[in-house]
């Protein structure tokens, strides 16, 4: 099923994000986080792609895998850059025999000193949202990144919301922030895209802190900015894992509870393929979700 049909028929949406593994103990794990998330009844899960094709098989069979052996909503992810446009055909004549019709169309973030060889096809998002339209009409629903900091390649705030405009323009149907630990970001960000009458549904993307070494290397990398409270209160525990992990844990439970005491329309868990961190946030925001 089309994710924006679900959305329309859903008031809060929970969905979660997972990445190809790259071994089968690796798969087996996912599948038994897959099992455990899958109690929440998630609207829909998402597969990530390795930008320049890494992980075209690996992402191409743990959505079919998802596809034909769970009754979840399936959304592959996938990235233009390093791909003709025939490849990317191929890719999606591929996903539309299988049945799969949701696609995440991203550009992918192009390696340092390789600008020249890398974009052979779309160039960027909003150019793979035309070419999925041109070619697929409506059988994709077609998700696309937003950043509610501005992506880090953008010059400012006005500059990023008009290249997201020509995402929806080409035909997204609804957008996925990238994480962030300050709502009032968010919260900027709907109103400017309110302001330019830009009003697709767009679904937070929330990361528990569990390591917070990696996810600063992450935060960094994406632009993502964690306040200085946040670092304060996680920087006590640097040296007590399971303390850390209650604290960041603790943290997306305060998050998620003003996100949806404003009225969001769903809520988007990076699950770095664990289940625990989101099943414990769930419990505690359960209630505020309809
Ligand atoms: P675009 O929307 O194309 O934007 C890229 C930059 O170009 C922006 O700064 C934009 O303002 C600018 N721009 C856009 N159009 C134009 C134009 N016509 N002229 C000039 N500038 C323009 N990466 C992966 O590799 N695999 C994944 O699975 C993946 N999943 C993601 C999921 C989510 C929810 C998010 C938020 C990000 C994900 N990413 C993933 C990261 C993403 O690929 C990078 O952030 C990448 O750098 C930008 O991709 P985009 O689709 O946002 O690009």
């Amino acid at each position: 099923m089309k994710i924006i049909d679900k959305l329309k028929e859903t008031k809060t949406s929970i969905s979660f994000e997972f990445f190809p593994p790259k071994t089968k103990e690796g798969e087996n794990s996912l599948f038994n986080t897959i099992k455990e998330l899958q109690k929440l009844n998630p609207t829909f899960v998402s597969i990530t792609y390795g930008a320049g094709g890494s992980t075209r098989n690996r992402t191409r069979n743990i959505v079919k895998r998802v596809f034909e052996e769970t009754n979840l909503t399936v959304m592959a992810h996938l990235t233009c850059i390093g791909h003709t446009n025939s490849e990317l055909k191929d890719i999606l004549d591929d996903y539309q025999k299988i049945g799969i019709q949701n696609i995440l169309a991203l550009r992918g973030d192009i390696p340092v000193d390789k600008e020249e060889d890398i974009l052979k096809g779309c160039k960027y998002a909003s150019e793979l949202v035309s070419f999925i339209r041109k070619n697929y009409k409506d059988w994709f629903s077609i998700g696309v990144a937003v950043y509610p900091e501005g992506h880090p390649e953008s010059p400012n705030l006005e500059r990023d919301i008009y290249y997201f405009r020509k995402k929806v323009e080409a035909g997204a149907d609804f957008g996925i922030t990238q994480m962030f630990f300050d709502n009032s970001y968010f919260y900027r960000y709907m109103e400017l895209l309110e302001k330019e009458g830009v009003n697709i549904p767009i679904i937070p993307g929330i990361m528990p802190i569990t390591n917070f070494k990696q996810i600063r290397k992450f935060a960094l990398m994406c632009g993502a900015t964690i306040p200085e409270s946040l670092v304060k209160r996680l920087e006590k525990y640097e040296d007590n894992p399971n303390d850390l992990e209650n604290v960041g844990i603790e943290f997306a439970i305060e998050q998620c509870r003003d996100l949806l005491k404003n009225g969001v329309k769903g809520l988007h868990f990076y699950t770095l393929n664990k289940s625990k961190a989101t099943l414990r946030i769930y419990e505690a925001i359960k209630d505020l979700i309809s």
